[in-house]
Parts: structure tokens; C-alpha cells; sequence
């Protein structure tokens, strides 16, 4: 019996590498450093692409010529491309109205449904281009209304890394992949994602990645685990909708 509970936990617990921000404008320093780090532990992160960068906070980066040649070489290695809003400038402010009620700027809230379509389509576009396969979105500052869900659903995009929860759920025909802290936090329980910002790491937090990876190894997991795992059953939504105001009381901590 207690070998089966610990089978069970250890099954569903786990960590998905998400990194935020991949631009041809960015630290690629660090993203160079990364890669190896990555290679050398087999781990196949989820890379947050901004298909057309405009965001001028971002632009101030070192520019990477060849950039989209370096995704498809990612996207051959089996790591995930996932699409990061597509211009990543804020156009409206949530004012807390956003699904998951985080509240601030926003590329898509507020927005008709109309112009979201025309905005992720575009996004999708650009990676169709450059011969790229893109299954999964997160939002610039994880804001979200209905209607950019509508349209995600309506692009053929349905799996969101992003939202409250422990556990990956299935809502509204959408995946919800949750996304909890800032700072990468391994649950005793659970399945979740990080949120990784390059652009703003010193060496020091670099160091204390490199030994989160070592220590936790054996449970990072890639999005295809994510994905054969994540359940539709309104007992995992309701856990998720139970711990939803503790991890908004941690997130408001910062964590
Ligand atoms: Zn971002």
C-alpha cells in the first residue's frame, strides 16, 4: 500500500524548464552557457519565443543574426518551441480583470476577439515560416481574458503553461500547464513550471540553477511527459481550484 502511494507520488511530481524571453535580442552569453548545461543533464526545456519582437525593454540586447537557424536546431534537439506572445509590447492594462487576476500590462486582455486572432495568427505565422512547430503559448506577464483563449483555441493552440494549480489540467478543451513561482521551487507534490528570465540573471543565480538541476535531476520532465499525464478529471480541477489563494497568497510574497 505505502509503496503504491509512493510510486504514485513519485509518478506525478515533477518540473517542466520553462524559459521566458527568447529573443534575437537577449543575453546570449548565458544562453550559451545554458545549452550546455541542458546537454550535459539531457533536459529538454520549453523555449518561450517572441515570434516578432518589439519590445524596446528587450531590444536593448545583444541581436543574434541567425537567430531562427538556432531555433530549428533547438526544435531538432527535441526541446519545445512555445509561442511568447508575438510582440511582447504591452497594449492595455488588465486592471486585475485578467483570468487569473494577476492584474498589470498586457499584450492581449481587453482586446476583441477579432484582434486576438489577427495578433496570434500572426505570431503562428512567422514561426510557420521559418519551418517551425509551435504546440503551446504563455502570455507576456501572464494576462489572459476569455477571449484570448477563444482565440488560441480557434488557432488550433491548446495548451497554456501558465495559471494556478499543482497538478496539469484540462479546461474548457484547453491544457493548463501550471506556472507557480518566481523563482524555481521544487514542490513535494505536483507538476509544474518555472518561469526562467535570462536577460535579468547575474552568475550567481546561474550557479544556484546549475545546482537546482543537479539536485532535482531526476524530476525535471518535458512537455511530451506534461502532456501524456495531463488530466481532465474534475478531482485534479478541483484541487487546482481549492490551493488557487494559497498560491496567490505565495505568489504576492514572491516566491
Ligand atoms: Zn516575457
Amino acid at each position: 500500500m505505502f509503496s503504491k502511494i509512493k510510486n504514485y507520488i513519485t509518478e506525478n511530481t515533477g518540473i517542466l524548464i520553462r524559459l521566458d524571453d527568447i529573443a534575437e535580442n537577449m543575453n546570449w552569453d548565458l544562453m550559451k552557457k545554458l545549452e550546455l548545461l541542458f546537454e550535459k543533464h539531457a533536459i529538454k526545456p520549453v523555449l518561450g519565443v517572441i515570434p516578432k519582437n518589439k519590445d524596446t525593454d528587450l531590444l536593448a540586447y545583444p541581436k543574434k543574426d541567425d537567430f531562427w537557424e538556432k531555433v530549428r536546431e533547438w526544435s531538432s534537439r527535441g526541446w519545445e518551441i512555445s509561442m511568447h506572445g508575438c510582440t511582447h509590447v504591452y497594449e492595455t492594462n488588465s486592471g486585475k480583470k485578467d483570468y487569473f487576476g494577476y492584474g498589470g500590462n498586457s499584450e492581449f486582455c481587453e482586446k476583441s476577439l477579432e484582434n486576438q486572432i489577427i495578433k496570434i495568427k500572426d505570431g503562428l505565422n512567422k514561426f510557420e515560416e521559418e519551418k517551425i512547430k509551435v504546440r503551446s503559448f504563455f502570455a507576456p506577464n501572464h494576462t489572459y481574458d476569455l477571449n484570448t483563449f477563444k482565440a488560441l483555441d480557434e488557432c488550433g493552440i491548446i495548451n497554456i503553461i501558465d495559471g494556478y494549480g499543482v497538478f496539469p489540467y484540462s479546461y474548457k478543451n484547453l491544457n493548463f500547464i501550471p506556472q507557480l513561482f518566481y523563482k524555481e521551487i521544487m514542490l513535494p507534490f505536483g507538476i509544474q513550471s518555472t518561469q526562467i528570465h535570462l536577460n535579468y540573471w547575474k552568475e550567481k543565480d546561474f550557479i544556484n540553477f546549475e545546482k537546482f538541476l543537479r539536485r532535482h535531476q531526476k524530476k525535471i520532465v518535458s512537455f511530451d511527459n506534461i502532456l501524456n499525464k495531463v488530466k481532465s478529471s474534475f478531482f485534479i480541477y478541483s484541487i487546482n481550484f481549492a490551493l488557487k489563494n494559497c498560491i496567490k497568497i505565495s505568489r504576492t510574497l514572491k516566491f
